[in-house]
């Protein structure tokens, strides 16, 4: 774990930082040495062509991979690994299956594909997690279900199933089924990249209003209105590498040649 402190506020420690990152898939190295730091609070937008690493990035953050080297912490925790005493040494230690799981309830991630129960209605796809992997009683998730369905703008839908939803109703659904885990930061990857275009700006409009409620947010999107209206940090990889990172103004004013030629094809 590196240094807890930040510039703006000496007492925060960062909800995610990334120390030369590297993963590698056999012979394959997909990530080769990313750091990115995500204050409390804030959103990063990676933004990123294809094969460049972005969802493997989230994944690793997440627990769905492992790294193969480098370290990630998330709430100033390193995932994965503990160090422990072993005859006078501090040794790393992987995790147990219990402390994975306690570190990755901190974190909500959403697809592209929405992934719904598509046997169960909306109120009963955000109500599933919390029932059986929280253990709560059905009453007080339902009523969380409906807080969350109501946030993200279903409270009229509660009784739909999938298949009777539009795919950015779904996809708010699935926003909602994230939040009712109560997670300190959310992980998006290409929320938007499967709906059709009309439906692309209230699932945007969600996100919009996640962030000004304070969520800590890591978002991969090609959604360049987005990223520069509602971003704090912009990162842009390629390669397996950050190329370039700053704020939003980055965007009107790259700098890297591979970013500007990036911003040219997606705007
Ligand atoms: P992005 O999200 O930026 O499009 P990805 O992180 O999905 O990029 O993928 C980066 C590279 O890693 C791609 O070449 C992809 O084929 C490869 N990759 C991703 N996941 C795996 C995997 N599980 N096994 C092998 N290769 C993978
Ligand atoms: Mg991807």
């Amino acid at each position: 774990m590196m240094s807890n402190t930040t510039k703006d506020n000496p007492k925060a420690v960062p909800a995610v930082k990334a120390i030369q990152v590297h993963k590698a898939f056999g012979d394959l190295h997909v990530l080769k040495g990313v750091d990115m730091t995500v204050e409390p609070g804030s959103v990063t937008v990676i933004l990123g062509p294809s094969g460049s690493g972005k969802s493997t990035l989230l994944r690793l953050i997440n627990q769905l991979e492992t790294l193969t080297g480098g370290e990630i912490d998330v709430d100033g925790e390193m995932i994965g690994y503990k160090y422990v005493e072993k005859n006078g040494q501090r040794v790393l230690q992987t995790l147990n299956d219990k402390e994975v799981a306690a570190q990755r309830a901190k974190l909500g991630m959403v697809f592209q594909r929405f992934n719904l129960f598509p046997h169960m209605t909306a109120l009963e796809n955000v109500m599933e997690a919390p029932v059986h992997v929280q253990h709560m009683g059905k009453q007080e998730a339902k009523e969380l279900a409906i807080h969350e369905l109501e946030r993200v703008g279903l409270g009229e839908r509660l009784d739909y199933y999938p298949s009777q939803l539009s795919g950015g109703q779904q996809q708010r659904v699935a926003i909602a089924r994230a939040l009712a885990m109560k997670p300190e930061i959310m992980l998006f990857d290409e929320p938007t990249s499967a709906l059709d275009p009309e439906l692309v700006g209230e699932v945007l409009n969600v996100m919009l209003g996640l962030a000004r409620d304070g969520m800590t947010m890591i978002v991969v999107t090609h959604e360049i209105g987005f990223a520069r209206e509602v971003a704090d940090q912009i990162v842009f990889m390629d390669g397996g590498v950050v190329v370039e990172q700053g704020g939003p103004e980055i965007i009107d004013n790259p700098t890297e040649p591979r970013f500007k030629d990036f911003l040219q094809h997606v705007l």
